[in-house]
């Protein structure tokens, strides 16, 4: 007797990019029913092993995203370095795009985005945004400040790249007015930080939301080493980023997940930057907890309801694995009992991020020792948080 299977009603989600990211969103799709094309700069990029497809073509390119948009139900993101023109005119033409190019803004242009909090009485750094030619401004501001300040470009960094501490007024005012010829530059007050803390919440095309633990993240020369949940912040610092993860989603409206950096000063808490996307910090949630962020992230975006979050274990411990000046042994690093590794598929090369490794425990320590253990086998080059 021939059986009469049912016609499949997964959606199909499309990610412009094939970072990592894209990568453990492919590795989600069963748990989310859905299937994950990339958009691929090239069939050596990380995401493609793990995607049901791939196009290859720049996130840039408007004819690309078109051909990406034609093959799925929905478009979403591992990355900012998108044009968010291109974007606003796929939107146009009807391609559905989760986050809209008008919640991506957020996440691509830093300028725009310290305006935009400022205005909405979310604290940011004391900041000023400067165009190519504006050098007073940024007299004035430095005049004001009582100590030095940090440099970032509007557009394009990450991991780092971008931001620049300058330490004296000369340096910055060249760092400025070099940047500044290629867009925007926001220059803002240096905070002496206690910590850096952050929290990823889940938005819904109905507008629920879900959040996920407030993490410490741990950092070394501008690029996340350690997370650990939960993040051993005060009450009033948790209860204060709550309730700013939560105005921020209702300002951002973003659909899918959005990560939220936060600086922890003596005088509380200040927003750092937003990701409209799966982000490093939440990493953790793939062992740590009953719906991962990027379960969460294909199910939002594809128009399905959030699940539940539940915590898996009372700890956890996630370490970068960021290449050394030599390969270290991935089978290594596996032998180091109860980590879960993951490996990105990238070739070595010194300072990327190759993976990570998470560990679970009803104490904290057990779960660093054992994430940093395994990341060292694995040759990670950066010393213990
Ligand atoms: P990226 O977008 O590349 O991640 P960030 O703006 O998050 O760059 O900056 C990277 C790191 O630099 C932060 O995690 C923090 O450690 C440090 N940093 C950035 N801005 C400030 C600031 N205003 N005061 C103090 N430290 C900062």
């Amino acid at each position: 007797m021939k059986t009469e299977l049912p016609t499949p009603t997964f959606a199909t989600v499309g990610v412009v990019g094939a970072g990592q990211l894209a990568r453990m969103m492919g590795e989600a799709s069963a748990a989310a029913a859905v299937r994950v094309s990339v958009l691929a700069s090239s069939t050596d990029d990380c995401a493609v092993a793990a995607c049901a497809q791939a196009i290859i073509g720049s996130a840039r390119d408007v004819n690309a995203l078109r051909a990406l948009a034609q093959s799925v139900d929905v478009v979403t993101f591992d990355h900012e370095l998108v044009d968010l023109e291109v974007l606003e005119l796929l939107e146009r033409d009807g391609v559905v795009l989760r986050p809209s190019p008008s919640s991506l803004r957020y996440g691509v242009d830093k300028a725009f985005q310290r305006r935009a909090l400022a205005a909405a009485g979310i604290p940011v750094p004391r900041f000023v945004t400067v165009g190519s030619g504006d050098g007073s401004v940024v007299d004035k501001f430095l005049d004001e400040l009582d100590g030095p300040p940090v440099v970032k470009s509007a557009r394009g960094g990450y991991d780092g790249r971008g931001v620049a501490f300058p330490r004296a007024r000369d340096e910055a005012r060249s760092l400025v007015a070099a940047w500044s010829r290629d867009g925007e530059v926001v220059v803002e007050e240096r905070l002496n930080l206690r910590g850096e803390v952050a929290q990823i919440v889940a938005r819904s095309v109905y507008g629920d939301v879900a959040f996920y633990p407030t993490v410490a993240t741990a950092q070394r020369d501008g690029t996340c080493v350690e997370v650990r949940s939960p993040s051993g912040v005060t009450a009033a610092n948790e209860t204060q980023v709550h309730e700013l993860t939560r105005r921020l989603a209702e300002l951002i409206k973003p659909v899918g997940v959005m990560a939220v950096e936060y600086f922890v000063t003596e005088s509380g808490v200040t927003v750092n930057e937003v990701a409209l996307r799966p982000h490093n910090s939440g990493h953790w949630t793939i062992e740590g907890t009953s719906a991962s962020q990027f379960v969460q992230h294909l199910r939002a975006v594809s128009g399905q309801r959030l699940g539940e979050i539940t915590l898996n274990a009372e700890f956890a411990v996630m370490v970068n694995v960021l290449g050394g000046d030599s390969a270290g042994s991935l089978d290594d690093a596996r032998a180091v009992p109860g980590v879960f590794v993951h490996d990105y598929g990238k070739a070595w090369r010194p300072g990327r991020k190759l993976g990570h490794v998470t560990a679970l425990g009803d104490e904290p320590d057990g779960p660093h020792v054992r994430a940093w253990t395994s990341a060292r086998a694995y040759g990670t080059s950066t010393r213990e948080a």
